[in-house]
């Protein structure tokens, strides 16, 4: 039988998993040095030799320049990841890099070539992201069963730990470089997300940072630190945030130029130092706890906490402020990701090829009904000088979602609209287009002369997929124009209408 597994691609640390046949449950497998979280770092010799995990992280120190960690804060950026031998790698390729060696780990633990992959991904990932995700999985040569939002995974993966059948849960998910929100009703079919919400510029490297600022402005003044001790101490910082979530106090010493200088931190100056960011994570669960309201969700079963640095008290305490009386549960923090993963792509094997016999227990896994986490609009016209995104589909809609608009032309005779499809993160009618992403563009030819502020009507439909449907459509000349683009995962050529052709503006949208 073809086996299939889940990927938790992380920020620090990623994970692999697969379904354990005879439990049901995802189980995760080790990496050739043992451990079964391998460090998302690579550590490049030369073109040719490459070390990946755990043991690239630890060269980082000798190796500082050419040791890439963090990549996937740069994923779907233009950003280049390393320059090794003056050639230049892209984030999507030191991930796949990263793929590449979870893949054979794999291989070699259920001894079997591999192809068919969940990959997780922050649930508050734009389409830029997931698609570069995406890139960085074909070239490490998976087959992508679909991209996942790691929150939901954690789900998948509590759920065969205890049924949450007719529960109202939130999964809150802070990991090395993301903070991710999830709320969904578990029902015995399926899952239901209701609101998703993040932020893509929170997590445990942020705190690891806010503290090294705290020693180099407190212990360090007037002390440069060269490449070696810089990353000695980020090593060190990063160490003394986990020793804080158990101990009150924590003594080390670090590298200076001309000698070694003892640290002593206690954890109300951490939490002081980090105070900011935990204020910035709370107010994105605030935030979510306004919209839940307003969709009528007052009460949660239970709050699930994943990723590693929720182990930080001060996250417990701030989520306990928000929510007092609900039940927190926090097992297999660092492997839920991965293991709820493997089991929904046996779910999704099982249910895409129903004639293939799975020996695994998932008959009974849940189906997921997704809300999609961002905006998508087109630009257009408000009033005569200002253009913004004008969203028609808003986040935390129920896929799949349809809507309709009409917007006006703009001048007489148009013989051309332009519709420009924008993602982005508002929940508001109008976006500013500097805060929004373009992922896509078609034209709509007009037949005839027709007046100023003709009627255009403009349809997009969201799958469950991802895949965003558009539709123009001139009444008088009887023209329309159809496209469509994908909002999570690889494009084709064929997928992308994008013509390089004078644009012309669509005026003014009727509220
Ligand atoms: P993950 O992406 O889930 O592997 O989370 C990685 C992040 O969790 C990193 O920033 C780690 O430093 C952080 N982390 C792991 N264990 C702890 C801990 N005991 N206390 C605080 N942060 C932790």
């Amino acid at each position: 039988m073809e086996k299939v597994i889940g990927i938790d691609l992380g920020t620090t640390n990623s994970a692999v998993a697969f379904v354990d046949p005879f439990t049901g449950k995802g189980e995760c497998i080790s990496n050739k040095e043992g451990s079964n979280l391998t460090a998302s770092a690579v550590c490049f010799q030369n073109r040719e030799e490459v070390m990946i995990g755990n043991t690239a992280r630890d060269c980082k120190i000798i190796y500082p320049d050419t040791t890439v960690t963090l990549v996937k804060r740069l994923m779907g950026t233009e950003k280049v990841a390393a320059i090794i031998d003056e050639k230049e790698y892209s984030p999507q390729q030191v991930s796949a890099l990263i793929l590449k060696s979870l893949k054979e780990d794999a291989e070699n633990e259920l001894e079997q070539k591999i192809k068919k992959v969940v990959i997780t991904v922050p649930a508050y990932f734009d389409s830029n992201r997931r698609q570069a995700t995406m890139e960085a999985a074909v070239q490490a040569g998976f087959e992508v069963l679909d991209l996942l939002d790691e929150p939901v995974a954690a789900l998948y993966h509590a759920d065969t730990i205890k049924n949450h059948a007719g529960k109202t849960v939130l999964i809150f998910d802070l990991g090395g470089g993301t903070l991710d929100l999830v709320c969904a009703r578990v029902t015995e079919e399926a899952i239901d997300e209701i609101v998703i919400s993040g932020d893509n510029y929170c997590g445990g490297s942020d705190w690891d940072n806010a503290l090294i600022e705290y020693i180099k402005t407190t212990y360090l003044k007037n002390i440069d630190l060269d490449a070696a001790a810089e990353q000695e101490l980020a090593n060190k910082a990063e160490m003394a945030k986990k020793a804080l979530s158990k101990k009150n106090e924590i003594k080390f010493t670090v590298m200076t130029g001309n000698g070694r200088k003892e640290i002593k931190i206690t954890r109300e100056e951490f939490e002081n130092c980090t105070e900011k960011l935990l204020n910035r994570a709370m107010t994105v669960l605030e935030d979510m706890k306004e919209t839940l309201i307003e969709k009528g969700i007052d009460h949660l079963d239970q709050i699930i906490l994943c990723g590693g640095a929720t182990r930080m008290p001060q996250i417990e305490q701030g989520i306990a402020e928000i929510y007092p009386d609900v039940e927190i549960f926090g097992k297999d923090r660092d492997q839920a990701v991965a293991k709820g993963a493997a089991i929904y792509a046996e779910a999704f094997v099982k249910e895409k090829q129903p004639t293939v016999k799975r020996e695994s227990k998932v008959s009974t896994i849940k189906k997921l009904n997704r809300v999609t986490s961002r905006s998508y609009g087109i630009v257009a016209f408000i009033g005569d000088n200002e253009r913004k995104v004008c969203n028609m589909i808003l986040q935390n809609s129920q896929l799949p979602a349809i809507q309709e608009e009409v917007f006006y032309t703009h001048y007489d005779n148009q013989k051309q609209v332009s519709i420009e499809v924008f993602e982005s993160a508002a929940n508001n009618y109008y976006e500013e287009i500097s805060e929004a992403l373009e992922i896509g563009k078609c034209f709509l030819d007009i037949d005839g002369n027709i007046p100023q502020h003709s009627p255009i009507i403009v349809s997009m439909r969201l799958e469950e997929n991802g895949m965003l449907y558009i539709h123009g459509y001139e009444e008088s000349g009887n023209t329309e124009v159809t496209a469509h683009m994908q909002t999570q995962a690889l494009l084709s050529e064929d997928d992308l209408i994008i013509e390089k052709q004078q644009v012309d503006d669509i005026y003014v949208k009727v509220v």
